[in-house]
């Protein structure tokens, strides 16, 4: 039997949106409110974001599980979360922090016209990219299963075929192997799942350009296309994916306002990229493949 946090409304699908405090699963969560077929039940980490939330939205207070799914009872709090639920939204990621000190020389860099001179980044000891975006991903497909949950749909990034990219240099985290490591993952699950690997992000409005998708990071060998996308245009493909683009993984971007048409017809968008992002490069990379 359900419990009364899990239970769907009024017969609408549970959506699960972990990382719902975020600014993308934040997005992704008022989203899924607005939606009629949809109920959320969004997990964030702190009683801050649950209270922002609730204010935010005017959702229940059972609509928000607080609890911390890299701590002792994580994976009771994701079993919580997942128990009923028809889908899942990921959208969380370890978030790094800027090294102050480090901001000195970018700064003199600045004044005397040096270039490449980049600040310096780490990430907490115990949420490193490899606890989050790996282990805690891990959790969370892992709970979804157990939980009979239907679809998942990860966030993920841009960048993850290039082992070189400068993400995953930020505070030796290499963030891009963990993610696409719990993408394979997910892949692997025998669930339904879309996988979105945004570019840059921004905190523009939704719903005012044309997205873009692609695979194997493409776009970024375009030197002169467009690489980034509002996180509002990302959170819709989140809430789209959910009824469509089933077991699809692909790269997005949005062209500039008033370049190209808005996109409103996403069943269009989905069919029109018929190729899925390849990970095959895995099988022959002992710290990529299979675990
Ligand atoms: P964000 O605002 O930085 O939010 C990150 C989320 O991850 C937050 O909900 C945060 O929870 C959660 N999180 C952080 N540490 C965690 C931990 N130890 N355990 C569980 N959850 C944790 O995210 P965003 O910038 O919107 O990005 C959304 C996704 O897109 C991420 O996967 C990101 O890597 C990816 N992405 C970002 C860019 C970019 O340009 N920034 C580009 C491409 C892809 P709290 O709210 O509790 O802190």
């Amino acid at each position: 039997m359900l419990s009364k946090t899990t239970m769907a409304v009024d017969g609408k699908q549970k959506v699960v949106i972990k990382g719902a405090g975020g600014r993308t699963g934040s997005l992704v969560f008022k989203k899924v409110l607005a939606n009629p077929t949809y109920d959320p039940v969004g997990v964030v980490r702190s009683e801050a974001s649950k209270s922002t939330l609730v204010k935010d939205t005017g959702v229940a207070d059972s609509q928000i599980i607080v609890g911390d799914i890299l701590g002792s009872n994580g994976a009771a709090v994701l079993d919580k979360a997942m128990a009923g639920a028809d889908s899942l939204v990921i959208a969380t990621s370890a978030v790094p922090k800027i090294k102050p000190l480090s901001l000195i020389p970018v700064i003199l860099a600045k004044i005397t016209g040096k270039e490449g001179v980049r600040p310096k980044f780490t990430f907490k000891e115990d949420q490193m990219p490899e606890q989050v975006d790996w282990i805690g991903q891990k959790m969370q497909i892992d709970s979804a299963k157990k939980n009979g949950v239907r679809k998942v749909v990860l966030v993920g990034s841009m960048g993850g075929t290039q082992k070189d990219n400068f993400l995953n240099t930020i505070g030796d985290g290499n963030i891009l192997v963990w993610k696409r490591r719990a993408e394979r993952y997910l892949i692997d699950s025998g669930l339904d799942y879309t996988i979105i690997h945004p570019g840059g992000l921004k905190d523009d409005e939704g719903g005012l350009r044309e997205i873009v998708l692609n695979v194997n990071d493409i776009f970024l060998d375009d030197k002169t296309g467009p690489r980034s996308i509002p996180r509002a245009d990302v959170a819709e493909l989140c809430v789209q994916s959910l009824g469509m683009a089933s077991r699809r993984a692909f790269d997005c971007v949005a062209r500039a306002v008033g370049e190209g048409t808005p996109t409103t017809d996403f069943k269009a968008l989905f069919a029109g990229m018929t190729k899925n992002c390849d990970y095959s490069d895995m099988d022959a990379d002992e710290t990529l493949g299979r675990l």
